[in-house]
């Protein structure tokens, strides 16, 4: 097959002092070679607990119940932690986490935290590594005299597109990404995404895109994914998700954009009511208390996540499935 990434029934709960938090609930999804997946859902929703899972970085508290994430066909989760550290992140696998910008060290210099994961990973000069370093600012366009700096002396904006020349510093097969735009505002924005964009059409990788608004992904996605309290709920090609939303959450979720064409302007998601309790989520389907179109079997049944036709996966009893 063509996926790069594969997770299946994938759990990711938080133990706390009086249950469980099913932040990641029966989660299965792929990315393909050389596209991109944007994954989407509220605030709370479980889409961070979803990436930190697959990075193996989730809080102390967290833990995989069960199922599997798949890179290259290779179990990632099961894998000995040193050997994923040492050959999947950053060569295989780059993360970029939310709040990314703060990941840089406020005492190193640029250059300096570049040149440490080169050289913990790679057998190269110090001119050498310099040199990628160099280029790999300028690609992003930030400045090569900006690697002496220190993270404080840049821009928001320059500081995000020094996370993601890092990212792309040994050459990785995929890119996640969770909330990288986030703390921007919408003019750098729209231009980190542009360049996000144009840097996976150039060099190929496959990037899974994390965020909380689905305005942002219609652009850049190839497969969309949406997530609504610890559910996936709709999953598939982005013009079938956009197009011919299935799930009543996806279809109020873009309600919420008045106009696609002007999606680079923010827009907060004003669904009706809250996303419920992951301690002690309802029975039948989550959605089911803000749904509009919920009926009795919806409150005592958790629907199925399946195939509609083609690449379109949806979870919900409303939709009549073939
Ligand atoms: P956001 O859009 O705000 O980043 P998210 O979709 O990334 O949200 P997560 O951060 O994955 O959501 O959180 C999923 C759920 O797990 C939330 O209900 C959150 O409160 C809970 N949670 C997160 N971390 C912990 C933790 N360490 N212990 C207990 N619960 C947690
Ligand atoms: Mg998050």
């Amino acid at each position: 097959t063509d996926n790069l990434l594969q997770v299946n029934s994938l759990k990711t709960y938080y133990k706390t002092k009086t249950g469980f938090v099913k932040a990641v609930d029966d989660v299965s999804l792929f990315v393909d070679r050389a596209k991109v997946l944007g994954v989407a859902g509220e605030s709370g929703c479980g889409k961070s607990t979803l990436v930190t899972t697959i990075f193996r970085v989730t809080p102390r508290n967290a833990q995989v119940m069960s199922g599997e994430v798949k890179y290259k066909g290779q179990d990632i989760l099961n894998m000995d932690l040193k050997v994923f550290r040492r050959d999947i992140v950053w060569k295989e696998i780059a993360y970029i986490p939310q709040a990314s910008m703060d990941v840089l060290d406020p005492v190193y210099k640029i250059k300096d935290q570049m040149l440490e994961t080169i050289l913990e990973h790679e057998d190269l000069s110090k001119a050498d590594a310099l040199e990628r370093i160099y280029k790999a600012l300028e690609n992003v366009g930030v400045p090569a005299e900006k690697a002496d700096m220190f993270p404080h002396e840049l821009s928001g904006g320059q500081r995000q597109r020094v996370v993601i020349a890092m990212a792309l510093l040994l050459s990785p097969s995929m890119i996640v990404s969770d909330e990288a735009t986030t703390a921007l505002d919408v003019i750098t924005q729209a231009k980190i995404l542009e360049l996000m964009k144009s840097l996976q059409e150039n060099r190929k990788f496959s990037m899974m895109f994390v965020t909380h608004d689905l305005s942002l992904l219609a652009n850049i996605s190839d497969s969309i994914a949406i997530m609504y309290a610890g559910k996936l709920v709709e999953f598939g090609d982005v013009e079938k998700v956009f197009g011919n939303p299935l799930h009543p959450y996806t279809q109020l979720l873009l309600k919420a954009i008045p106009d696609l064409r002007y999606r680079k302007q923010r827009r907060l998601v004003a669904i009706p009511g809250f996303p419920p309790d992951l301690e002690n989520p309802p029975k039948g389907c989550r959605f089911a208390p803000r749904c509009p179109l919920a009926m009795p079997i919806c409150r005592e049944v958790e629907p199925e996540f399946s195939r509609v036709e083609g690449f379109h996966y949806v979870a919900c009893h409303a939709v009549n499935k073939k």
